[in-house]
């Protein structure tokens, strides 16, 4: 099979073309044609001497994702479902804002963790996305979204990439790591490494990986402000618990992008949303708990993320005045704290409710579609 060319990250892509007997050069014209303009045809790539271009169509390609359908929501956010293979689907979501546009991106088919409270959890996992399958993602995104909202040229329509869809990323490192290089690339996306934001339920070692590898803003899942609690929801945390956890947060702020964590945390009711748990959590990031004494103060803000509810789960979202309870005695504590608005919910494109199963090609793909609002791409809505 063709070598998909999403694969490679720049240094990648120039160890490849050597080994074709090109130069630096030339990866970095190809690198920039594919990332920059969104071309797949190497006869278009007009700067590229012919031999190469004739080379290249003989051994590679470039793969984009398979889009199984495409919904654009009445608040304009934008999800696609791409086909993976083996039954299996991921999505993206773009999510836009007055000042940015934020893509949100899957690392896996499904996902090992297992957390109570999230519907590709549940699922269980299929298997790892590959660099390009991960690339692909926001490759498809970027130039569709430029095309349909006619951007002029050096525009672009994504500058916020977080890692938040199907998946546990930093359980998928050695096909992250390449993607968030072509993300952060200047010849590629040319993101800001603030506005990469790879989030983790908290698998320690690689968060350190992570911190010298190619070290990006981090959120962390916390969900909730002791063990007990959160072994109950994040089974992760029986082997990595939170002292472990918080130390790696403090080192990995030695060398981040931003001088804070994310902490997430999912609002669920009547299970980890008391006021009690809120003072709890304050004394956890403030170095005052018996699992963070040692450790003093974490820079962190706090993103509250109302529970998606989903049947299987059996849990219920907070009220909203139970949320806000809980973030104000974050706040009187001084702490920044959001509680993020839900986006995408006529489209199932919130955290957590991205299911992506493809049971079959017999028509349950089609049902699955329809039964969760989804619109095959024939009749796809145009991004407004
Ligand atoms: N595996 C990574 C990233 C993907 S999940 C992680 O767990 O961080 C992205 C975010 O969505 C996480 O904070 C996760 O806790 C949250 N989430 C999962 N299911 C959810 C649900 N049903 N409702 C609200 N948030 C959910
Ligand atoms: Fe996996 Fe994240 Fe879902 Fe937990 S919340 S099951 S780590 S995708």
């Amino acid at each position: 099979m063709a070598v998909n060319l999403l694969d490679f990250d720049l240094e990648g892509l120039a160890a490849w073309c050597s080994a074709l007997g090109e130069k630096r050069f030339r990866a970095m014209q190809l690198y920039r044609w594919i990332h920059q303009k969104g071309e797949s045809d190497f006869r278009r790539m007009s700067d590229l001497a012919q031999s190469l271009r004739d080379k290249l169509a003989g051994v590679a390609e470039v793969r984009g994702p398979s889009l199984l359908s495409e919904h654009v929501s009445a608040d304009g956010t934008v999800k696609w479902l791409f086909d993976v293979g083996g039954g299996n689907a991921v999505e993206s979501v773009f999510i836009p804002e007055t000042d940015r546009g934020t893509l949100c991106v899957s690392s896996q088919a499904g996902c090992a963790v297992g957390c109570r409270f999230c519907s590709t959890g549940h699922q269980g996992f299929s298997r790892n996305l590959g660099t390009g399958e991960i690339v692909a993602q926001l490759w498809f995104a970027e130039h569709r979204l430029r095309q349909r909202l006619a951007l002029p040229a050096g525009v672009r329509a994504i500058d916020n990439v977080v890692m938040m869809g199907m998946g546990e990323p930093l359980q998928n490192y050695a096909a992250l790591v390449p993607a968030l290089r072509t993300m952060l690339s200047d010849h590629a996306y040319g993101l800001s490494r603030r506005r990469v934001t790879v989030s983790t339920s908290g698998v320690v070692p690689m968060i350190d990986r992570l911190r010298e590898d190619c070290p990006v803003a981090l959120a962390v899942s916390l969900h909730a402000p002791n063990d007990a609690l959160r072994e109950s929801l994040v089974p992760l945390n029986r082997k990595y618990p939170l002292h472990e956890l918080l130390a790696a947060c403090q080192r990995y702020l030695d060398s981040a992008p931003r001088d804070f964590i994310t902490f997430e945390y999912c609002m669920l009711d009547g299970v980890n949303d008391t006021t009690e748990l809120a003072h709890e959590l304050v004394r956890l990031v403030q170095g005052q708990a018996a699992a963070s004494r040692d450790l003093g103060r974490i820079s962190c803000k706090l993103n509250l993320i109302p529970f998606n509810p989903f049947p299987a789960s059996g849990l219920q979202r907070s009220p909203r005045e139970r949320v806000q309870a809980f973030a104000q005695v974050l706040q009187d504590a001084g702490i920044v704290t959001t509680i993020r608005k839900t986006r995408g919910d006529d489209i199932d494109a919130a955290c957590g409710q991205l299911a992506g199963e493809v049971q079959d090609r017999t028509g349950a793909r089609d049902r699955l579609a329809a039964r969760r609002g989804l619109i095959p791409i024939a009749a796809a809505g145009s991004v407004s």
